[in-house]
């Protein structure tokens, strides 16, 4: 009970890797609120935590809207208590060379990737510094270094990894961590959309060869939310099967 007494946000939580973070925090004692732009997905996840023993509560926000990230962090203080750990999770892909990226992609990728973790990041810095305390975790990606036909998903999380850094020196002094996750390819709806052929592809090139799963980036994320990560800040901790050392040409 890692997280015991302590509560937490977690944005895209509905679904994926989100609902695996929300899980694991909760796992540990946190009471979390499940954080989505689909209400109905939000408290279906948060029922199904529930169900299973664990304290887990539901609010609907579009993290690309800063009133509604003000509302979501708001609402969560005044019923869930003081805001200890934002998980910046909510996230698009939007594959696509350059030479077919449309304005529409190029700015839906960065309005939720980068302005939403900056809008969410926002709201949580103000009430966590007020208690010099707290913990921001953003969930970046491997493809930050670079990917083929990804070049508006890889700014928006090189945005978000650049973020990290800044907001961690910004904010060290006021007790708050801010970390960073880098996740390769992860078994979620996401990526459920691509085909086989991509699929093999981009499992040939995962060093490990292995896909991973959301619950390996649940389980990073409590190191560092909890009591072992309260040293660590503006750091980007890869779980991508070792993608982010080098790719085994496909
Ligand atoms: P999913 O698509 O499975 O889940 C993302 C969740 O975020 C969905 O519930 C989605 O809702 C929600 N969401 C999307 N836009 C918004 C928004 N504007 N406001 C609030 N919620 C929103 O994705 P994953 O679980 O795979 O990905 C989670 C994070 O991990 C993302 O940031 C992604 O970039 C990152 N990541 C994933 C990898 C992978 O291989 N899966 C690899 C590397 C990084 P809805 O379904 O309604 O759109």
């Amino acid at each position: 009970m890692n997280l015991y007494g302590k509560t937490a946000i977690v944005t895209g939580g509905a679904q994926g890797i989100g609902l695996a973070i929300a899980t694991e925090l909760a796992s540990q004692g946190a009471v979390v609120t499940i954080a989505d732009r689909s209400a109905e997905g939000a408290e279906r996840s948060a029922a199904e935590l529930t169900e299973s023993g664990l304290r887990a509560f539901s609010v609907a926000a579009d993290v690309t809207s800063a009133e509604a990230a003000d509302a979501m962090v708001a609402t969560h203080e005044e019923r869930r208590g003081p805001l200890d750990i934002l998980v910046n999770n909510a996230g698009i892909s939007i594959n696509g060379s350059i030479r077919k990226l449309t304005d529409e992609d190029w700015n839906r990728t960065l309005a939720v990737n980068l302005t939403g973790t900056m809008n969410c990041s926002r709201a949580a810095a103000r009430v966590m510094g007020e208690r010099r305390s707290g913990r921001i975790v953003n969930i970046a990606s491997r493809a930050w270094l670079g990917w083929f036909g990804q070049s508006a998903y890889a700014a928006s999380k090189g945005g978000v990894v650049s973020f990290t850094r800044s907001l961690a020196i910004e904010l060290a002094r006021l007790g708050i961590t801010v970390n960073a996750i880098a996740p390769g390819l992860i078994d979620t709806p996401l990526i459920r959309n691509e085909t086989p052929e991509v699929m093999e592809r981009l499992l040939a090139a995962q060093p490990t060869g292995v896909i991973g799963t959301p619950e390996d980036v649940g389980w990073a994320v409590s190191y560092f939310a909890g009591s072992a990560g309260a040293s660590t800040t503006g750091q980007v901790l890869y779980v991508c099967g070792g993608k982010s050392l080098y790719t085994r040409p496909a």
